[in-house]
């Protein structure tokens, strides 16, 4: 790429960074019926398509070109982030299609399968000194040091996807079920980790008037349920999630609770039991906020088969199983945490077969 005139650099690093993966997108929408609950049509959106296996790709595809834009990324500039997940890995791939030095700053907790995930992926980690919760603050430190940029999604995610993010991922939902029985579904489904992405699915209902409305599920010792029941902008438990890419011990500037019309809290054993579920009667081999999702669209397609009513719902495939095989996905490391999923198992199942729900 020319260096002489930093413009056109920043023209084709965006072109790149747009460009990458478009024959992968739209990401496909999948639909999961249950023969108990013929009226009732489930879509699932799998996320997992991206190149780099999860949702978090479109949030950093987003800060890129939004970065490069406003002149923050330039043709040398490092890139760092916080985060011991999906982002790291995201932001790794978009640095070295751009020839630029990528650092993860990860928590001391971080799995030796994540750290060689980033290496593959053509980043750089270094292990944050600080607890858990100050690793954005010891990135802040490293870019001002390095003169480099810290890629921060908790704070640009949202804006990021607002101003950089089209086609978004509500554009494609409804362009895919444009083509289906009920184009336009009665709920669409996710979780919020920094927000961004229920905040985008909002603004495009808004913009659109369409009756859907956004439900977010939230696991345990989330601030983001409590925060949204109560109105409280900056409610805190300070404890952090156990699924995955959703729920924060903090509420997160990209969280926009006007435009969610109910939050369903869900016990993380629940998501196991709606991942084990997931894998095995829907062969949907998926990361266990995706069992959120599902445990969430259960309870929302019993509220509509007892109204009576009939029509389409949404979720999403937020991320690929393979990171969570020695976790998630193994029964000895959920029962060291104390979880049963068990019982919830067993709720799955009669519904999937009866169409009954427990009631609430
Ligand atoms: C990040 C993430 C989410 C939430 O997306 P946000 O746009 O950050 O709110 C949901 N599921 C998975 C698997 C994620 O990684």
């Amino acid at each position: 790429m020319t260096m002489e005139n930093p413009n056109s650099w920043a023209a084709e690093a965006i072109r790149r960074v747009e460009g990458d993966g478009r024959h992968l997108t739209p990401t496909p929408l999948r639909p999961l019926s249950l023969s108990a609950i013929p009226d009732v049509e489930i879509y699932v959106k799998d996320e997992s398509a991206h190149p780099t296996g999860s949702m978090k790709y479109r949030l950093v595809r987003a800060m890129f070109c939004e970065a490069i834009a406003r002149g923050a990324i330039r043709a040398d500039t490092p890139v760092i982030a916080a985060t011991s997940g999906a982002v790291a890995i995201a932001a790794a791939h978009f640095s070295e299609l751009l020839g630029l030095v990528f650092t993860a700053v990860v928590p001391a907790s971080t799995s030796a399968d994540i750290l060689t995930r980033i290496e593959e992926a053509g980043g750089r980690w270094q292990v944050g000194e600080r607890p858990p919760a100050a690793v954005q603050v010891e990135a802040r430190v490293l870019a001002e040091r390095l003169g480099g940029h810290f890629l921060d999604h908790f704070a640009n995610a949202e804006r990021a996807l607002a101003t950089c993010g089209m086609p978004t991922i509500a554009d494609e939902i409804f362009l895919q079920l444009s083509k289906e029985p009920h184009p336009v579904p009665e709920w669409i489904v996710t979780g919020a980790g920094t927000g961004a992405t229920s905040a985008a699915i909002g603004r495009h209902l808004r913009r659109h008037g369409h009756p859907t409305r956004l439900a977010v599920v939230d696991p345990e010792n989330s601030a983001y349920f409590p925060a949204w029941a109560s109105g409280c902008g900056d409610y805190t438990t300070g404890m952090p999630s156990r699924i995955p890419g959703i729920g924060r011990p903090r509420t997160e500037p990209g969280f926009l609770p006007a435009v969610i019309d109910l939050m369903i809290p869900v016990p993380d054993a629940a998501s196991i039991a709606a991942l084990r579920w997931l894998r095995t009667a829907a062969g949907i081999d998926a990361g266990p906020a995706t069992g959120t999702n599902f445990w969430g669209t259960c309870h929302l397609v019993a509220r509509m088969r007892e109204a009576g009513a009939s029509g389409s719902i949404v979720t999403l495939i937020g991320d690929t199983a393979d990171p969570y095989r020695n976790t998630h996905l193994n029964p000895a490391w959920v029962a060291a945490r104390g979880l049963d999923p068990t019982p919830y198992e067993a709720e799955i199942e009669r519904f999937a077969r009866t169409g009954e729900w427990p009631a609430g």
